[in-house]
């Protein structure tokens, strides 16, 4: 059942693929995954995830508020989010079908396995993470990546339960204070505060989440990754035909964050798919032997064949 904002990102989509042709294949095959992970999100009966109480000083100090929920508040949600989104890949990219079907019968049958992956996911546990690659004969990255797919519109579903507890506004740390993933885009946007009078020209710094697609404030002038903050260090680069568009950049760690300009921008953005609109950014960055702070999916793939 197509809803409106279902067509509406498809047409998003065919525009962006017309727009930056050269990755019209990524954008086309990406985009379908996203959308399925949007649309597994919105039909999810959210879980009572019960007993779920943020510690708001660990919260405050960087903890995402997914490490707050019971070990197994989220396997159930898991394990039927995986019957959607790993078949679905597979078909998408037929390469990593064996893998996935082998996590898929995992996912089904061992529910132990299921607890790894989630404790990978909601405590950035390496340990489980390796453990889980082993019981299931993958590589930990694989994994990780195929984890990531499914966790996204598990932790989306929940959003509202996890966040309507916890002080939000005063986050300020890099990463994502709902589920930690690293941020995927680093926009510069106007939030009015009604009791200002004078609107920052030159915006606020807002991250986005490619994983479950919160949104926060985070620091002008700070590389996201290493917190270096000297100014001769951190880069940023645009082309003269798309001077909104840009990435910064950090010659300390060498990571790299595409974002927009939206201070002066009055069209609606669809934050969801905007960071595979600045699929040409990645290329030029890697390029240049910047590595991506984002763990979507997209940005791990080899520029190298694409013009
Ligand atoms: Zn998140
Ligand atoms: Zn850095």
């Amino acid at each position: 059942m197509p809803s409106r904002g279902h067509s509406e990102k498809n047409t998003a989509l065919t525009q962006m693929a017309q727009r930056l042709h050269p990755f019209r294949e990524m954008i086309e095959r990406f985009g379908l995954l996203l959308g399925k992970q949007a649309e597994l999100a919105a039909s999810f009966q959210p879980v009572d995830l019960d007993a779920f109480v943020v510690d708001e000083d660990a919260f405050l100090q960087g903890t995402p508020l997914v490490s707050f929920v019971q070990p197994d508040g989220f396997i159930h949600s898991f394990q039927h989010a995986s019957k959607k989104i790993w078949p679905f890949m597979s078909v998408l990219f037929p390469a990593l079908a064996p893998g996935l079907q082998t996590l898929g019968q995992l996912a089904d049958t061992d529910p132990q396995w299921v607890g790894l992956g989630v404790q990978a996911m909601t405590h950035g546990d390496s340990a489980a993470l390796e453990q889980a690659a082993a019981l299931a004969g993958v590589a930990p990255d694989f994994l990780l990546m195929a984890l990531r797919a499914v966790f996204a519109p598990c932790v989306t579903a929940h959003k509202k339960i996890l966040t309507a507890l916890a002080p939000m506004d005063l986050w300020r740390h890099p990463h994502c204070p709902v589920c930690g993933s690293e941020t995927d885009m680093s926009n510069l946007e106007n939030h009015p505060d009604p009791s200002e009078f004078l609107v920052s020209k030159s915006g606020e710094l807002w991250h986005h989440c490619p994983s479950c697609t919160h949104r926060w404030r985070f620091i002008r002038l700070t590389c996201p990754s290493c917190g270096n903050a000297e100014h001769e260090t951190l880069r940023k680069f645009s082309s003269e035909e798309l001077p909104h568009e840009y990435f910064y950049a950090c010659d300390k760690c060498q990571h790299y964050v595409p974002g927009i300009n939206l201070v002066e921008r009055i069209d609606v953005v669809d934050f969801d798919l905007a960071a595979l609109g600045l699929i040409h950014l990645d290329a030029v960055a890697q390029s240049k032997g910047y590595k991506p702070l984002s763990p979507a999916p997209w940005v791990a793939m080899d520029f190298n064949d694409t013009p």
